[in-house]
């Protein structure tokens, strides 16, 4: 659940450190459900190019994380099937504990952080393409509250929430929003009625990203815009913190890069219109892993300086580098239908 937008953003606030305990002990229940999984897990090519041959990056919880030769691409090898994937996010404690304690707790500062600054962005990145009044899908709409300020800005005379886990649902339903509760791939929708897709953090944790990619392109109309956020491999917090990146994790499958998204996209029947990597928390990240010891430093005090010593000086001024120049680990891709 890697995130950070727009306005100043700390990590603390959206997830809080005093639930931090209760989640990380869920979540290892969830992985231990998973690995006892392991002898069923399949063997894939790259998500993002289907090259069949990749190199191991590292192994993490008994996963195991390789690159792409040809894309760079960095994806758990082999992995669990469609199916098991639908179990684990259907009885994942992680999941529930997320929904029933973190996000509550932190839903204002996410609201007036994340989920405000990401609406306005998206209505002007369609304003942008000439998309004004259309219908816009969420998929992956979670409790729904990037639903609720889209329809508040008044730019979309519809808004759908796709949303396959039934509690999430139920809360969708709740704030009067129109649901849809499938998974996107099992969605039925008349071809071309949708001007504007839009999913948050959802293709890293896709069996095959590629049919949902494929997916969109059916559902948009012709000229329709797609959205989607997600990790970038290529970041600075993902580069310095490898396997220790909180973003690493059994739940995401898929580790794309700027050009490797936007490759597959191509492929799926997209044109890529921007990629960029408006990060927040990067710089913080690395901090923290320094002053707690995770990460040793040592080797690289030219981090140390930036990162701690001379923290208050330049760590804004830093990040907001990262952000500028596809160099941040949480990324945009905006692409039309070709
Ligand atoms: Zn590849």
């Amino acid at each position: 659940m890697s995130e950070g937008t727009e306005e100043a953003l700390r990590e603390n606030e959206i997830r809080p450190d005093h639930l931090m305990d209760g989640q990380a002990e869920a979540a290892a229940a969830d992985i231990n459900w998973l690995m006892q999984r392991s002898r069923s897990f399949v063997l894939v090519p790259c998500p993002a190019c289907g090259f069949q041959t990749a190199s191991e990056a590292f192994r993490k919880s008994g996963l195991v994380y390789e690159i792409c030769m040809d894309c760079g691409t960095m994806y758990i090898n082999p992995r669990p099937g469609p199916e098991l994937l639908e179990e684990y996010y259907n009885r994942s404690e992680g999941y529930r504990y997320w929904n029933e304690h973190i996000f509550p707790a932190s839903e204002g500062a996410r609201r007036d952080k994340i989920f405000r600054p990401r609406a306005r962005r998206i209505a002007d990145i369609c304003h942008r393409n000439n998309i004004d009044n259309g219908v816009l899908m969420e998929v992956g709409a979670g409790f729904g509250t990037f639903c609720e300020e889209a329809l508040r800005l008044g730019t979309f005379r519809r808004v759908i929430a796709v949303e396959p886990v039934p509690d999430l649902a139920e809360t969708c339903r709740r704030r009067g929003l129109e649901v849809i509760e499938e998974p996107i791939e099992r969605v039925r929708f008349e071809r071309g009625t949708v001007d504007v897709i839009v999913s948050f953090e959802v293709i890293e944790h896709l069996f095959s990203p590629r049919d949902f990619f494929r997916k969109c392109a059916d559902i948009l109309s012709p000229d329709g815009l797609l959205v989607v956020t997600c990790p970038n491999i290529k970041g600075f917090d993902m580069v310095v913190l490898r396997d220790l990146s909180s973003t690493v994790g059994a739940e995401h499958l898929n580790y794309f890069h700027p050009v490797s998204l936007s490759r597959l996209v191509r492929e799926c029947g997209f044109g890529t219109l921007e990629v960029i990597t408006p990060g927040k928390l990067d710089a913080e990240l690395v901090r923290k892993a320094i002053l707690s010891g995770e990460l040793d430093a040592f080797p690289h005090p030219f981090l140390r300086q930036v990162l701690v010593e001379e923290w208050e000086r330049v760590g804004d001024n830093f990040q907001r580098f990262l952000a500028d120049n596809r160099l941040s680990s949480h990324m945009w891709l905006v692409a039309r239908v070709k």
